[in-house]
């Protein structure tokens, strides 16, 4: 994987830990990890994002649906460790219909329960789209979720441009102004990773509907500001946009890093 990535002039890539619709996840291969070290070491690659299962629901509120949450989610920070100093995101899940303080309340138990002092790997929680009854549709959720947290230098946020778009922030009108209330109400050092996605909605549809880069109501120069802006140009960017060939992410690394003026 970061072969390929390496191959579309990406210096990060994402990866799913384990099927994202499914639970089994294959043992590591020891010359796997060591494989991957060389390469990173090799090549500049410093900072992977991993990415929880879809089914991974830690504000469930049937028991089983609870206990895989927090099965997996502890398995998958265990291997986590093979290759340290890496990042987790997780969605903060759906509480359904026990409200937002009952889930808020399951994810940070989860959260208390998974995270040891000793792990090296930094859990991100993912800003959501407000699709059904989805945690995580505003910064102050996540803070609510943060501030109940034992261990919060272990825990950061990883914001998705759609979902924050289909929210209700409006990072094309008014970045500085999103930009001044997640410092506001989170802090501006706990983001710690960009999904950039262009969205198929306008703002505020809470849809999660993924577009191109340049093609949905997000638009390109949006893009290009978010990438340039100087409290975020440091950040990992991850595009999870709906390309059906690898060309199609080489094209927008390329466009988006001629935006930034790197090469
Ligand atoms: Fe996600
Ligand atoms: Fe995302
Ligand atoms: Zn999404």
């Amino acid at each position: 994987m970061a072969q390929e990535a390496l191959s579309l002039g990406a210096n990060t890539f994402q990866f799913f830990t384990r099927n994202p619709r499914g639970c089994k996840a294959k043992p590591l291969d020891p010359a796997d990890v060591a494989a991957f070290h060389a390469l990173c070491a090799e090549s500049g690659i410093t900072r992977v994002l991993a990415h929880a299962p879809y089914t991974l629901n830690a504000a469930a509120a049937d028991a089983h649906v609870q206990e895989f949450a927090l099965q997996v989610f502890a398995d998958d920070l265990v291997r986590m460790e093979n290759t340290p100093n890496q990042l987790y995101n997780f969605h903060p899940g759906s509480h359904v219909k026990q409200g937002v303080d009952v889930g808020v309340e399951k994810v940070a138990a989860v959260l208390n329960q998974v995270l040891q002092p000793q792990q090296t790997t930094m859990v991100l929680l993912e800003t959501m789209a407000g699709k059904g009854t989805e945690l995580g549709r505003t910064f102050q959720e996540l803070q609510e979720i943060l501030r109940r947290v034992n261990l919060p230098e272990k825990v950061g946020v990883c914001l998705d441009t759609c979902h924050v778009w289909d929210a209700g922030y409006d990072i094309v009108g008014n970045l500085e102004g999103v930009l001044e209330e997640f410092d506001q109400v989170i802090g501006l050092e706990k983001l710690r990773a960009i999904h950039l996605n262009d969205s198929k909605n306008p703002c505020g549809a809470h849809k999660d509907r993924h577009e191109r880069i340049g093609e949905g109501h997000i638009g390109f120069e949006a893009f290009a500001r978010i990438v340039t802006h100087p409290q975020l140009a440091h950040l990992p960017f991850y595009l999870e946009t709906p390309q059906d060939s690898l060309e199609g992410y080489a094209a927008e690394i390329a466009r988006l890093r001629a935006a930034a003026g790197r090469k």
